[in-house]
């Protein structure tokens, strides 16, 4: 019995070893969605969004070109962010918005009757939520679909030995939610998800903002602040950031350029809450577990980890030491599409 014979366990239906030349696996986050094709690699790569015009109900646009809306939108628009917390949050939206990047990443492929698509989750999703991805998926011309969680996925990307007894601790920093897993003998053993990762950072760094310049700066501004100088430890080096918005006391338009040490002090909030997760999941593991763990460290991925120090941050506070995705913002995808490649060399090990 091999590592995907563990992988695969749960995942309905068992002919596997038939999986066709065009399937694919889905990193379906509440910040991006990445489609990977058998074969190809990652052909898609976009935000999680879609704006559909409130008038005919028509799709105005997906991905990219919908996020930069967010905020932005006329009347008649409405942007949706559709998944929130991992999983299907508002159900039309999100089939149109999986069904047009389904398209759009098979469309330079031919026609591919119902593919088979693996869309991975975050652990802990319900029977109700597993429902409503298969729902969107088979509505989008999925063949069949097959789950995988999150965490194992990124596991399997990073080729950390997961079917082993020892246990593998792997935290995933995404947009919406920090998942946290500790995963043994192929399946996670204690494993949360909580609503603070890299969208309570921008929240943050908006709060911050408002309450020592009293000036009021979009979602997206304060995204771009953290991405571009957001760090775990304060530093006075590096470039500054200005930041443009509506001055609470006048009402006029304002700027104010924000050095690397604010933004820092902006996002400890957010930052310890995160260890806080971190240290409950070790706490409810077994000593056992606790002491691979302590011996083997953690795997961080996520995009929220590439905040700089992020690792070092951890390392500290936790005492532990962190090893990071080689790109913490694909190794989702990577790990569920090399599930994908790697299936048939363990065909007889899920047909027997
Ligand atoms: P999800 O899986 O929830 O869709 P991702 O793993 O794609 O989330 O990560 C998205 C989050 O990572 C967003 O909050 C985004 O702002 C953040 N992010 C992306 N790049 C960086 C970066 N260089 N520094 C800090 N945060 C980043
Ligand atoms: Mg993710």
């Amino acid at each position: 019995m091999g590592l995907f014979s563990k992988v695969l366990d749960w995942i309905p239906g068992r002919d596997l070893g038939s999986m066709g030349k065009k399937d694919l696996a889905m990193d379906l986050g509440t910040a991006n969605t990445l489609i990977y094709v058998k074969g190809k690699g990652i052909v898609l790569n976009e935000p999680s969004y879609i704006a559909i015009n409130t008038q005919d109900n028509s799709i105005h646009a997906v991905g990219m070109e919908a996020k930069v809306m967010w905020g932005r939108a006329p009347r008649h628009i409405q942007v949706y962010r559709p998944i929130k917390d991992g999983v299907i949050n508002d159900l039309e939206p999100a089939q149109l918005m999986i069904k047009h990047f389904i398209n759009k990443a098979l469309s330079r492929l031919g026609r591919i009757l119902k593919p088979r698509i693996i869309i991975c989750v975050p652990s802990g999703i319900t029977q109700v939520e597993k429902k409503a991805v298969i729902d969107a998926a088979i509505q989008c011309g999925a063949g069949k679909v097959y789950l995988i969680e999150e965490p194992m996925a990124a596991a399997i990307g990073a080729g950390l030995a997961i079917d082993h007894p020892q246990g593998v601790m792997v935290v995933d920093i995404g947009g919406g939610t920090t998942d946290v897993a500790i995963i043994s003998m192929g399946v996670p053993a204690v494993s949360d998800s909580k609503r603070v990762a890299g969208d309570e950072m921008d929240n943050a760094i908006v709060q911050y903002v408002r309450k020592n310049h009293h000036l009021m700066i979009g979602q997206l501004e304060a995204e771009e602040v953290k991405i571009r100088i957001g760090s775990a430890y304060p530093t006075e080096e590096g470039e500054t950031c200005p930041v443009r918005g509506r001055d609470l006391v006048t009402g006029t338009p304002k700027e104010v350029v924000l050095t690397p040490a604010q933004v820092a002090q902006a996002i400890q909030d957010p930052l310890h809450q995160i260890l806080e997760i971190i240290r409950d999941v070790l706490d409810r593991t077994t000593p056992e577990l606790q002491s691979d763990i302590h011996r083997e460290g953690i795997f961080l991925t996520g995009g929220g980890s590439l905040v700089k120090g992020m690792d070092r941050f951890i390392e500290e506070h936790i005492s532990i030491p962190v090893t990071m995705a080689e790109d913490p913002l694909t190794s989702v995808v990577e790990g569920a599409g090399r599930a994908l490649e790697e299936i048939h060399r363990f065909k007889k090990a899920f047909l027997t």
